[in-house]
């Protein structure tokens, strides 16, 4: 097994360049076309693709999983890619069609469809994680921790039809095993604090069902991701059941920043039981905590409502 190269391919995950702004934006982008690469490897396609083969598929993902606008800059991954670590993760073959752009500007999507652009991971990269296939595992679940909340990680994972539990064996050792799967050191007693703070009830829907004295399917919810710089703090907490937990990630619904009204967006839909179902809590007050100091702060509400709600938010009725 050749160390030193896995020890790049690490290196030029880990140092990906994400959209410029503030730190903390979220821009899945580069994450998500990267995972698609990987997901492409693992399933013994080819490496390289072009822009318009992985189009749909980019859009769909950036639909469910980035922010309101997301689906309309997915030119921009696959073309600024190239630009990190001087070209040694991502490369792409330009007809001459777009060898006006430079590397700090964009072509189009119509541009980028048309030229028949084909791009994909760097050869080097391509050849360490087929000879290391527990390497590709490992640099996929990197990205998924450094961009997504753990809820999500297993439908992103899906979505782009990763298999992150491929049984791993190491030489010498006993028979496959599965690689444990461990998360980032968290702040536990933050689950604790706020799900006391709403008294062990989603904040939603009420849900408060305990198994013997425990309580049952309840979580506790960063309103600003903890990968995007979210503190374990109850401000930046809300206590959800296990559902409102992957909706809220999901930017299905949100809180409006300063009345806290529970607000669904225009693009959640529940056709058979509309507002007598899955959308009965839209517009209703949270079911907030008694004390002023744990309520949710405003500033975290406001990233979410910026980075991750589904924008715009249903007419209220
Ligand atoms: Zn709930």
């Amino acid at each position: 097994m050749n160390t030193q190269a896995a020890e790049e391919v690490r290196r030029l995950f880990a140092g990906i360049r994400r959209a410029p702004g503030s730190e903390s934006r979220y821009a899945p982008h580069k994450p998500l076309l990267l995972l698609m690469a990987l997901a492409r490897i693992q399933q013994g396609q080819p490496a390289r693709f072009s822009f318009a083969e992985i189009e749909d598929e980019l859009k769909t993902l950036l639909t469910e999983f980035g922010p309101s606008n997301a689906p309309k800059t997915r030119n921009m991954p696959f073309w600024f890619l190239q630009n990190d670590h001087g070209g040694k993760l991502w490369s792409l073959k330009l007809p001459a069609s777009l060898l006006v752009y430079s590397k700090t500007k964009e072509p189009t999507i119509k541009e980028l469809r048309q030229s028949g652009v084909s791009g994909g991971l760097s050869e080097e990269v391509v050849s360490a994680i087929q000879a290391q296939p527990q390497l590709l595992m490992e640099v996929a679940r990197q990205l998924l921790h450094s961009t997504f909340p753990d809820t999500l990680h297993e439908s992103i994972a899906s979505a782009v039809g990763l298999d992150l539990n491929v049984p791993v064996r190491h030489v010498g050792e006993a028979p496959a095993e599965y690689r444990v799967h461990h998360k980032p050191g968290r702040d536990k007693a933050f689950r604790d604090r706020v799900l006391q703070a709403y008294e062990y009830r989603c904040c939603v829907c009420g849900f408060d069902l305990r198994l013997r004295h425990m309580p049952a399917g309840l979580e506790a919810a960063h309103i600003k991701w903890h990968t995007h710089g979210g503190p374990d703090l109850e401000p930046n907490g809300l206590s959800l059941c296990a559902l409102h937990h992957t909706l809220f990630d999901l930017g299905a619904f949100t809180l409006e920043p300063t009345t806290l009204k529970v607000l669904f967006s225009e693009h959640a839909l529940s056709g058979s039981r509309g507002m007598t179902g899955e959308l009965r809590h839209h517009g209703q007050d949270l079911l907030m905590p008694v004390r002023e100091d744990v309520r949710p702060g405003r500033e975290f509400l406001e990233w979410n409502w910026k980075n991750v709600f589904k924008r715009e938010a249903r007419p209220m009725g």
